[in-house]
């Protein structure tokens, strides 16, 4: 499953925005130098693309303090503090509730969440990073069951990110493009990261189509997820056109569990993004 990825991050290179798995990590090696030569190449608003293990830092020779303080140094006015907002579930602030709401405005709180109970739901993974929170996998173990059943074969590709993984990953974006708003064109900031919450994950097809790119949403896979996923609790977090609420340019292969009374409202009332689902602020940048 991996020589999918990989090529596939050369195409990320040139242009495309992802959250991708450890497999397109390596590949993100190979990126490395395009991307930093050519941030232009890469469209404002990609979301969390890892960066290579072997080329990341040791922790050690990171820079000391927690990324909060560059989320906040580079934070607009409009940008809350990560201590600052109100912990009520009305205001889908919990991080441990499934209507949470994490966006480049909406950081988790506390910063460094971590979910309980991660588990690798028994299904077809193209990734050894595919830890989810146990709802998140089991309604991941019934989606991907009933797409087999359709003859749609959907592989896992990335699940949960830890705030230090994410916080490794943007130090080095930061470090390739010298600034963080090149590494904001690839990479979420620490704490803002929706894997960090164990209930965003990522999909690929079967034969390896396309993973993390934008032909994706071309694929059989794509569209059987973005037709049935509500049935199991389950959105599609990036949609198109949807950038200056999200934040993030599509994702046809980002999906979001939030649970099936959520996910059928929306489908229901015909809203494409949680923050406009939930009256909830659009959050097009930090
Ligand atoms: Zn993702």
């Amino acid at each position: 499953m991996r020589a999918v990825p990989l090529a596939a991050a050369l195409v990320l290179a040139v242009g495309l925005s992802a959250c991708s798995s450890p497999a397109a990590d390596v590949l993100a090696a190979d990126t490395s130098t395009a991307a930093a030569s050519a941030p232009a190449g890469i469209p404002q608003g990609a979301a969390d693309l890892p960066a290579p293990p072997g080329v990341l830092p040791a922790p050690a020779q990171r820079t000391p303090g927690p990324a909060v303080t560059e989320d906040t140094a580079a934070a607009g006015p409009a940008t809350p503090s990560p201590a600052a907002p109100a912990r009520s579930s009305d205001t889908h602030m919990d991080p441990a509730a499934t209507d949470v709401v994490v966006n480049k405005r909406r950081p988790l709180v506390p910063v460094d969440f971590a979910p309980s109970g991660l588990r690798q739901p028994d299904v077809a993974t193209a990734t050894d990073n595919g830890l989810l929170r146990p709802d998140t996998a089991t309604a991941v173990e019934e989606m991907f069951a009933a797409a087999s059943a359709d003859g749609v074969g959907l592989v896992l590709v990335s699940g949960y990110r830890s705030y230090a993984n994410q916080e490794s990953t943007y130090a080095y974006w930061v470090g390739q493009y010298g600034d963080q708003a090149g590494a904001d064109t690839v990479s979420a900031r620490p704490g803002h990261s929706e894997h960090q919450t164990g209930l965003a994950f990522d999909i690929g097809q079967a034969d390896g189509a396309c993973t993390l790119v934008s032909c994706f949403a071309g694929t059989a896979a794509a569209r059987w997820a973005a037709e049935n996923a509500a049935e199991y609790g389950i959105i599609l977090r990036y949609p198109l056109r949807s950038d200056g609420t999200t934040g993030f340019s599509a994702e046809p292969w980002h999906f979001r569990f939030v649970g099936r009374d959520v996910s059928l409202a929306m489908q229901d009332a015909g809203t494409r993004t949680l923050e406009e689902h939930f009256g909830l602020p659009a959050a097009p940048s930090y």
